[in-house]
């Protein structure tokens, strides 16, 4: 115990040493969230006043009231928008960068003190579920990076990569447990697939404190099963490389704001645009996200906003599933159907629809349901054409190239082409 401690605290100096002051900003975090509405926009007002942003049209904006009247910055803007500041600054700082959904990569760049806004988001979430940031990790993130900077990264973030896929899954599994990490991260699909293998173990172990799934869609019966599984509570997180933790889910289930410094609206035809007032190293005035989510008000003061997102769908190129040219419906239907058969057969199973051609849905699972393939298709179709009104087609998907399933987020590809987006 001693030693954990002491290696937590190891992991805070080293943050300082690299002039991160981690609390100093969870408590700004803290006070923020605390204001009233009207109070904290006054204060991001002012912020906004003071960092004067630049907006799509590449004119400064000195308060709410020039972002209100500001148009969205596509991704494609914002990587001109970069490339032009990075000449004029030739300043760098701490580097992130993302492959992208769409496949374009966007180069993030931030400084010391944008960088400890944002893990300093991050402790905030994690003290609400007795957690704190720089404790023991077990990272569940695809396949372990190799090479010093990665190991230097992790040893400074006190975590281990874990990767239970493959012939060593199960030895990985008990590496993990024994390795007692304080809490468990990463990506939902990685997380059940450690929750089944974790399953048919039989194995002792100090539960962790919480498992936080970040990066995809999870079903609420998934998320049960990873629960039982690694005997902890779940919670989810809803990030991007640009923002980082966006929303964070409260110990009543609500998916909070947690950002006070990221504004975060939702359009019909842009889907999620987030603001943030704080930053300097680049300018992010209604940045279109690309995601679609449903904000609602709720009455939860627990964690962070009191808004929370209702329901979130992956890129809003992917949100609709269509029948003919003129008829769509929400990919969201496959998620539900999906979960109503696994709470009804008790299984849990990762999935993915594709789409290539009109009326004709392709559904993979992750592993063959007992009762088959066809029955899961099936059921869904008997889903959809109650909730649709009229027979959708779902079959068995054949065998995916590796490309096909690898790239995937979310668990719907409209394969058909960007022409057919409404
Ligand atoms: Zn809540």
């Amino acid at each position: 115990m001693i030693i954990r401690s002491a290696r937590f605290l190891l992991t805070r100096l080293l943050f300082l040493a690299m002039g991160l002051p981690i609390s100093r900003y969870r408590k700004e975090v803290e006070q923020l969230w605390s204001l009233s509405k009207e109070v904290r926009a006054e204060s991001l007002g002012q912020l906004l006043a003071r960092n004067r942003p630049l907006n799509s049209a590449g004119s400064a904006v000195g308060g709410l009231e020039d972002l209100r009247s500001s148009l969205s910055l596509s991704k494609k803007q914002f990587r001109n928008q970069s490339t032009q500041g990075r000449e004029k600054h030739g300043k760098s700082g701490f580097g992130r960068h993302t492959a992208g959904t769409t496949g374009e990569p966007t180069q993030i760049t931030l400084d010391r003190k944008e960088l400890a806004r944002m893990l300093a988001v991050r402790d905030y979430c994690f003290r609400h579920h007795g957690l704190k940031l720089g404790q023991r990790e077990a990272r569940l993130w695809g396949r372990p990076e190799v090479g010093i900077k990665s190991r230097l990264k992790n040893f400074v973030m006190n975590r281990r990569v874990f990767h239970p896929v493959g012939p060593e899954a199960k030895d990985e599994v008990a590496n993990l447990l024994s390795w007692k990490p304080d809490y468990l991260y990463g990506y939902a699909s990685l997380l059940l697939e450690a929750a089944q293998i974790l399953d048919g173990m039989e194995m002792e172990f100090d539960p962790p404190k919480c498992v936080v799934c970040t990066a995809e869609s999870i079903l609420p019966a998934q998320k049960a099963y990873i629960s039982r599984a690694f005997k902890a509570p779940v919670a989810e997180e809803y990030g991007s490389t640009e923002f980082d933790v966006i929303a964070f889910e409260c110990t009543e289930g609500h998916r909070h704001l947690v950002n006070p410094w990221a504004l975060v609206e939702n359009t019909k035809d842009k889907g999620c645009i987030v603001t943030d007032v704080s930053r300097t190293s680049q300018s992010l005035v209604r940045y279109e996200l690309g995601d679609y989510v449903h904000l609602e008000s709720s009455n939860c003061t627990l964690l962070g906003s009191t808004e929370v997102i209702h329901q979130l769908e992956g890129r809003s190129i992917n949100r609709f599933a269509y029948l003919s040219k003129d008829e769509k419906f929400h990919a969201l239907e496959f998620a539900r159907a999906v979960d109503r058969y696994q709470s009804l057969s008790g299984e849990v199973f990762e999935f993915t629809v594709y789409q290539y051609q009109y009326g004709r849905f392709e559904l993979d699972t992750s592993l063959p349901p007992g009762k088959g393939s066809l029955d899961v298709s099936r059921f869904v179709s008997e889903y959809l054409c109650d909730v649709v009104g009229e027979p959708v087609n779902v079959v068995p998907a054949g065998e995916k190239t590796a490309s096909e399933s690898f790239t995937k987020k979310g668990y719907f590809i409209q394969a058909m082409g960007p022409d057919h987006e409404g």
